[in-house]
């Protein structure tokens, strides 16, 4: 599941500055952030940038091995919310569902 994030998400990330986030068009942002595949693509109207996954469609962020977000104090808000309650600290919500196949939530990370 690609994670949809917007521009505060990115500063938090440290992959934009709050320079360049209080005076550059967004858009030029996403071009960047794209060129750089760090970003799939920019949703101009909604101000959303879905952020780029492994070719397994894992996201970038997810340590392969211990299956731990590797971002996680400065994880988007999206993963933040997502779900309420649990995983344990330290893992991703959204790879627990990948790897049940969607089928719900575990917190095997
Ligand atoms: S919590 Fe999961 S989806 Fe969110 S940044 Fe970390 S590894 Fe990626």
């Amino acid at each position: 599941m690609p994670v949809e994030v917007r521009l505060p998400d990115l500063v938090l990330l440290g992959l934009v500055d709050a320079f360049e986030a209080e005076h550059e068009e967004p858009r030029l942002i996403a071009r960047r952030l794209v060129k750089a595949r760090q970003v799939e693509r920019y949703h101009q109207k909604d101000g959303i940038f879905t952020m780029a996954r492994r070719a397994n469609g894992d996201c970038q962020f997810l340590d392969e091995v211990t299956r731990r977000c590797t971002v996680y104090e400065q994880r988007p808000g999206t993963c933040r919310k997502h779900p309420q309650v649990g995983p344990r600290p330290g893992y991703c919500p959204y790879g627990a569902k990948r790897a049940a196949g969607g089928a719900g939530d575990d917190d095997a990370g």
